[in-house]
């Protein structure tokens, strides 16, 4: 991941993780800035560039709230800690329909849980309180961050304090 640049919106709000190429192109068409240089250089053809590890966009993003990020199988089951909802089991993880699908139910943040293989068996086509079982959460849509943090697996150590300045 050394080669990931954290990129922050105008007001320092962490929006994403590009690449070092990207940051570079971004800084050269002075479309960003750097905020934290990584202490490399990153090599094109001709030139080398000094590598940032943090860069921050000279423009304010508006950043979809709610329903319009983008669900999906794996963003909700970072959203739910690679969890089952019903039972807390870490395995056999698929996605459930809260309200099935059968029945009406939307592939929406509210509507979509990790569940282990056991319990979405279980619970079939019946809504949880049919099925009497319970959800340990109240779905929603995830916090912004949980995207920048699910693009690279972990967090750099100079992309601490931006994250930890966004979440407080
Ligand atoms: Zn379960």
């Amino acid at each position: 991941m050394s080669d990931k640049v954290l990129v922050l919106n105008a007001t320092y709000e962490p929006l994403n993780v590009c690449t070092a190429r990207r940051a570079i192109v971004l800084m050269l068409k002075q479309k960003a800035e750097a905020v934290e240089m990584s202490g490399r250089m990153f090599h094109s053809a001709e030139n080398a560039f000094p590598l940032p590890n943090v860069i921050k966009l000279s423009y304010y993003v508006r950043v979809p709230r709610g329903d319009r990020r983008r669900v999906s199988r794996r963003a909700v089951l970072a959203r739910d800690n690679h969890r089952c909802q019903y039972c807390g089991s870490g395995t056999h993880l698929t996605i459930d329909h809260v309200i099935p699908r059968s029945r009406g139910g939307d592939s929406n943040w509210e509507n979509m849980v990790a569940s282990c293989a056991p319990c979405n068996a279980r619970k079939g086509n019946r809504l949880p309180s049919e099925a009497n079982m319970r959800l340990r959460t109240n779905p929603r849509p995830p916090d912004p961050l949980a995207f920048v943090i699910m693009a690279v697996g972990e967090v750099h150590g100079s992309w601490k304090r931006y994250i930890d300045y966004a979440v407080a």
